[in-house]
């Protein structure tokens, strides 16, 4: 039922240029007015004055990131207003927060929009006030006088945690909803509850929702926030009594040029080389630039690790081009690439002659503007996490793309003129590909997400308001593993050891994990950081070995850091060298194979966590670096692994008479995989952490433990 939902659908052409002027840097007017959602900014604003929800839907790169929280700040119910909350006396509103799926996608926004605005982020003191902030995992601006703050998704949930009213917030914009992560589901949730029945705890000040996507197809999200189903648990709420919320849409269409669409004529066999072909086809044959602006490559590439072999490729070849053939520079552009790097990728290029080749991940798809882009390659594959519920682990698989994925992509060509999309697949083969994406809930571990609902007090899990609420099966597993975990008591209920959990941007597992050896019995809880900084930063810290030859001798490049005991305490220990080494880290990494970018990230990390465990009580200030370097004794290797083991006690194996590794509640089997230091190795018992499915079951970062600490990591 749709009828509380009221349609507008505009469309740039027949409307007038609206007479406001920008406020802020005047640099940005001209192309801040030309933006198609400019001349919509009185309908934001009416239809948000008379209602709690707005719909917005435009083309990526209409303005709405940017435009939309710059128009609503300056109106009566966005101020901060006293109110009084039982006996208190509270401050409600004076904040936009605009979330976002990522953190690049965040913390570029933030930078954008404070120019903008006049308050630069990059020149502003410690302690001069702004306009916008941003908030993200291990990264925080907020200058005071924030009104405009981007944050993850992850991060808004977090704060819920803290203030479950968003009291400071006036408005919460969730842009890029059509991506449906988990975080969004649950936040979208949460939202639903607080405009539906959290008046009170706002003194009655109402908060506004916008929803942003760049695809129409939010039907299901419209009726979602109309309210007309009472799934509201919060067991407060009379259903009779349940109001319905106001939700008007909005349709933008955005700017647009013609994208000329070639699909391959046959299958490609060998995607790099087809990558490779076409790119150098696009250099060769088209020009560097017309009436419109350059015409730079984007590559839509399925993860990090293509990327970078692709990146090799190109500049090798590069070299052998005849010299009036114009130069290429090449850009990474993925998740887990520093945000320096990620940003460089945006950046116009200095010098004419020189095109740039950006290879990306599907984050170039909706959340990032690449400026300069005409051609778009795309291998029509992205990289997704998927649960399998029937192994209980999850694994990353590179998946053909959905058609709304391939039309997204091939847009990015048609930004600022025409442009031309060169898919690596046949359209008999995109004829096949799925409309659109299944929401994350419904493919990956929903352990965190349980976790985050315990945490905020729904106990009946089942009955929150999700848009597509996971399958009965997996909630029951995930209950189960919270709590083999300690997370949620018998009843259900989040114990002290789930509330301390969710407390950390770690999943739960490695939370438990952090936990158990702050516990004085193992105190070890220095070198778990240390191991779990390694394990989170980047793809892995230790470069996979193409040739065989290297591959022999990777022992002796990694001898003094090799540990019999497995992967864990191999990363502790490369850790602990690392950082005590004086001499040149780059030159060392190198000489073992090691990947400096991911160690640095991994440094990082670890000042992180050891910060908020520091912030949380759990241990004193650490020492600086350079430490001496001692070993850990086999007894302190025993007592991080059995902490590993109180996250992963349901991630072990047995070595069976027949010498396969059989996990002991599945009966599956597993393999070590080749890049474990324990790999053709016989041991009694394993832990490994992660788990991939490729030709076999492999089990990576893999330890020996003994079967009796299984026991006693599930009994106590
Ligand atoms: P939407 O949210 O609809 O995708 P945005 O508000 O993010 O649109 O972007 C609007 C326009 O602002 C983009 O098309 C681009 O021209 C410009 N823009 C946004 N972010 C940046 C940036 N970091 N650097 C340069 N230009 C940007």
């Amino acid at each position: 039922d749709l009828s509380s939902v009221k349609e507008t659908v505009t469309s740039v052409d027949n409307t007038p240029p609206t007479s406001r002027k920008p406020t802020g840097d005047p640099q940005y007017f001209q192309a801040r007015q030309a933006l198609p959602l400019w001349s919509r900014q009185d309908d934001i604003r009416r239809i948000l004055r008379q209602n709690d929800v707005l719909v917005l839907v435009g083309e990526t790169g209409s303005g709405k990131s940017t435009q939309v929280p710059q128009f609503i700040i300056g109106e009566k119910w966005c101020q901060k207003k006293k109110v009084k909350v039982g006996q208190e006396e509270v401050n409600v509103g004076g904040v936009v927060a605009i979330t976002q799926p990522r953190r690049v996608a965040a913390t570029t926004l933030a930078h954008r929009v404070s120019r903008e605005a006049g308050t630069p982020l990059n020149r502003l003191g410690p302690h001069s006030k702004g306009l916008v902030g941003y908030s993200v995992r291990f990264d925080h601006r907020v200058p005071p006088g924030t009104k405009i703050k981007y944050v993850t998704e992850g991060m808004l949930l977090q704060e819920l945690l803290r203030d479950p009213h968003l009291r400071q917030y006036s408005a919460i914009i969730v842009d890029e909803i059509h991506e449906r992560s988990v975080d969004v589901d649950l936040l979208s949730g949460f939202l639903k509850q607080i405009i539906l029945s959290d008046k009170a705890g706002r003194g009655g000040i109402p908060l506004k929702v916008i929803i942003m996507s760049a695809t129409a197809n939010v039907g299901s999200i419209k009726h979602f926030f109309s309210g007309a189903d009472s799934a509201v648990s919060d067991g407060t709420a009379n259903p009779e009594a349940t109001p319905m919320t106001s939700v008007e849409f909005l349709q933008i269409e955005g700017r647009q040029f013609p994208v000329e669409i070639i699909h391959t004529p046959k299958p490609v066999p060998d995607i790099q080389e087809a990558l490779m072909k076409t790119l150098f086809k696009i250099h060769t044959e088209e020009s560097l630039s017309d009436k419109h602006g350059k015409k730079d490559i984007l590559a839509f590439l399925t993860g990090q690790e293509e990327i970078e072999a692709a990146q090799k490729l190109i500049e090798e070849y590069a070299t052998t081009l005849p010299p009036k053939v114009p130069k290429i520079k090449v850009f990474p552009l993925y998740g887990q690439l520093s945000m320096e790097a990620q940003h460089e990728a945006f950046q116009p290029i200095k010098g004419s002659s020189t095109r740039k080749i950006v290879l990306a991940t599907n984050i170039a798809e909706t959340s990032v503007t690449v400026p300069g882009v005409r051609f778009v390659v795309d291998c029509g594959k992205a990289k997704v996490k998927q649960y399998r519920a029937r192994l209980g682990m999850e694994s990353l698989l590179a998946k053909p793309i959905s058609k709304s994925s391939a039309i997204q992509r091939a847009g990015r060509a048609g930004r600022e003129g025409p442009g031309k999309c060169f898919r690596l697949y046949t359209e008999e083969t995109y004829e096949t590909l799925q409309k659109t994406d299944l929401p994350e809930i419904l493919r990956t571990d929903i352990l965190s997400a349980i976790l985050t609902m315990k945490a905020r007090g729904i106990n009946d899990v089942l009955a929150f308001p999700l848009m597509d609420p996971p399958e009965f099966e997996a909630v029951e597993k995930a209950l189960l593993h919270l709590h083999i975990l300690g997370a949620i008591a018998d009843d259900g209920s989040i114990t002290e050891v789930g509330r301390k959990m969710v407390m950390f941007p770690v999943t739960p597992p490695y939370a438990r994990v952090l936990l158990a050896a702050a516990d004085p019995k193992y105190d070890c809880l220095l070198e778990v950081i240390e191991i779990i900084s390694c394990i989170t930063a980047g793809d892995d810290i230790f470069l996979q070995i193409q040739s065989e030859e290297t591959r022999d001798n990777i022992e002796e490049f990694r001898k003094e850091l090799r540990r019999r005991e497995g992967d864990l305490l191999t990363y502790l220990t490369t850790m602990q060298l690392y950082t005590a080494e004086n001499a040149d880290r780059v030159q060392w990494c190198k000489e073992r194979r090691i990947n400096t970018r991911n160690m640095k990230q991994a440094l990082n990390i670890r000042k992180q966590l050891r910060e908020l465990c520091v912030k949380q009580g759990m241990m004193e200030q650490p020492p600086q670096d350079p430490q001496p370097f001692y070993p850990a004794s086999p007894e302190q290797a025993a007592n991080i692994l059995k902490c590993f083991l109180r996250g992963f006690a349901i991630k072990t194996a047995l070595l069976a008479p027949d010498s396969s590794y059989v996990t002991p509640q599945g009966k599956h089997v597993v393999a070590i995989h080749p890049a474990s230091v324990l790999h053709g190795q016989k041991k009694e018992a394993i832990m490994f952490l992660e788990h991939v499915y490729t030709q076999k079951n492999y089990a990576k970062k893999v330890s020996a433990i003994e079967s009796l600490w299984i026991v006693e990591a599930m009994g106590g």
